[in-house]
């Protein structure tokens, strides 16, 4: 039954799979925004209440409010019963999860990938998606992602070997021509060794050599989970991914502060305090979380490593 169904799916031309696993994303996407926007609520838990209502005036959204983006464009981004703004967040989630989905569908599909590898990486990714958004929110990053992928990653890879089938440590441990199911348990257990090691010892420099915590124990969790689906190559390659994009984005953060700063400062006096804009604009690249860049780092290896790497090291 299950065979025939994931069978005449197959069929479908790329395109169309693509779009629909799409689809199904932006829905899966409305049900990331009530986790991540329950994450830090003491009273509420992703089951209950069951149905979600508006923050601001606690209207229940009825089903019409709760199709996924539509529903946002239809009420111009406004909540029908007190015209409370709903944050550009939650329809930027859902297209992120829907547009990410796709992709997903057609770079696995597109391959050698089944329908089994395709359903993982969807968690992953999804679970990447909340991870990013509640540490930006919070600073935190659930230990339902980071634990729990670190428990069910090695498993993962023991069901489906052909997780691990883009890495050449895999086929190593497997001592065959193909990623065998240890050899993919393996692989599964050293790339998570490797990512929460490496970070561990980065965070230990980095207390030493500037007196505070450079890293959270969150984000060494992250990537030891993250390396339980890629392996050790693959992590190292996604830790120096998420180093680039978190550095791009503090310098960005910085900036603009130093700008803003700097700006009123001018307007005000006539003169450029370069000292003080520069302080806030430190502190302000303090307060970037890191997670956010590692998940980015873990996706674009979880979908296309060689890619990746292929890109960053042509000569
Ligand atoms: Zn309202």
């Amino acid at each position: 039954m299950i065979d025939a169904i994931v069978q005449s799916y197959r069929d479908l031309p790329l395109e169309v799979l693509a779009a629909i696993t799409a689809v199904f994303g932006l829905f899966v996407g409305s049900f990331l925004n009530v986790v991540i926007y329950r994450y830090p609520l003491e009273d509420q838990t992703v089951n209950e209440p069951k149905r979600s209502a508006c923050p601001s005036c606690g209207h229940q959204l009825g089903w019409t409010e709760n199709i996924p983006l539509l529903s946002w464009l239809w009420q111009r981004g406004k909540c029908k019963s007190c015209s409370w703004r709903i944050p550009w967040r939650y329809p930027l989630v859902e297209s992120m999860n829907g547009f990410l989905w796709g992709l997903c569908a057609w770079i696995t599909l597109g391959g050698d990938g089944d329908v089994w590898l395709l359903l993982v990486r969807l968690l992953v990714i999804s679970a990447l998606v909340v991870t990013t958004f509640v540490d930006f929110d919070c600073f935190e990053i659930p230990d339902s992602v980071s634990i729990g992928g670190m428990v069910v990653g090695p498993m993962l890879s023991f069901l489906l070997p052909q997780l691990h089938v883009d890495s050449a440590s895999a086929l190593l441990f497997s001592g065959a021509d193909e990623v065998t199911r240890t050899g993919a348990l393996l692989n599964s257990l050293v790339g998570m060794a490797s990512g929460f090691g490496v970070l561990w010892l980065v965070g230990r420099v980095g207390a030493r050599a500037f007196g505070k915590d450079a890293m959270g124990f969150g984000d060494v969790k992250l990537l030891g989970a993250g390396g339980a689906f890629v392996g050790p190559g693959g992590i190292l390659a996604a830790l120096m991914l998420g180093s680039v994009l978190a550095s791009l984005w503090g310098a960005a953060v910085m900036w603009r502060f130093y700008a803003l700063v700097q700006g009123r400062a001018r307007r005000r006096a006539g003169r450029k305090p370069v000292a003080k804009a520069w302080r806030v604009a430190r502190l302000a690249g303090q307060y970037v979380p890191f997670g956010p860049f590692l998940a980015a780092g873990i996706g674009i290896v979880l979908l296309d490593w060689n890619h990746v790497l292929g890109l960053l090291f042509r000569t």
